[in-house]
């Protein structure tokens, strides 16, 4: 089972695929950390993904695509996994579609956390984690980021017949049962 959950920043993807992963046993991948950790430790990697993040803009997609190519052929990611950050553009999900068909598996759903925009603005600026990405203007950025280029990796599961979608603006508890619901 390969389950990808998609939403706009501040959806509450993060906080759900963590629930998610620990309630079905599932592998959780989540680019962003693993980008965070990069930068974390100094790498090279991490130097170059900084200041694409701290923007608000998108790693470019030949970087990420490498990225989620390496995780998935881990010996961990072999049994069920939640993928949470990524695909981010139409590119990346073709690329993940590519690479999951040599592993033998493809994504199984793409469960959509929706959740309006002023309902967006309003968490975000209440959020304040002190993020560089969180800051006013590139939190503003990774929504415009994300209505451009992440939005349309939505149609491209739908297409496909694969999306699922599922009411953000709910309490955590229920937005989690929804969500246990869809992963099934
Ligand atoms: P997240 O924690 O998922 O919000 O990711 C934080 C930041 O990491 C994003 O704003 C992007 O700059 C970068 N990032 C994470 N995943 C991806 C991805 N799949 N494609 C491009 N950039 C990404």
């Amino acid at each position: 089972m390969l389950i990808v959950l998609l939403g706009p920043p501040g959806a509450g993807k993060g906080t759900q695929a963590k629930v998610l992963a620990k309630e079905r046993s599932m592998l959780h991948i989540a680019t962003g950390d693993i980008l965070r950790a990069e930068v974390q430790a100094g790498s090279e990697l991490g130097r170059k993904a900084r200041t694409f993040m701290d923007r608000g803009d998108l790693v470019p997609d030949e970087v990420m695509i490498g990225i989620i190519q390496q995780r998935l052929s881990m010996s961990d990611a072999s049994g069920s996994v939640i993928l949470d950050g990524f695909p981010r553009t139409v590119v990346q999900a073709e690329a993940l579609d590519r690479a999951l068909s040599t592993l033998d598996r493809r994504v199984d759903k793409a469960v959509f956390l929706r959740v309006s925009e002023p309902e967006l603005l309003k968490r975000i600026a209440g959020r304040g984690e002190g993020r560089a990405d969180d800051r006013p203007e590139a939190a503003k950025r990774r929504l415009d980021v994300y209505v451009r280029q992440t939005a349309p990796v939505l149609d491209y599961y739908r297409s496909l017949g694969r999306l699922a979608e599922v009411n953000g603006e709910q309490t955590p508890e229920r937005v989690t049962d929804d969500l246990l619901a869809q992963v099934g």
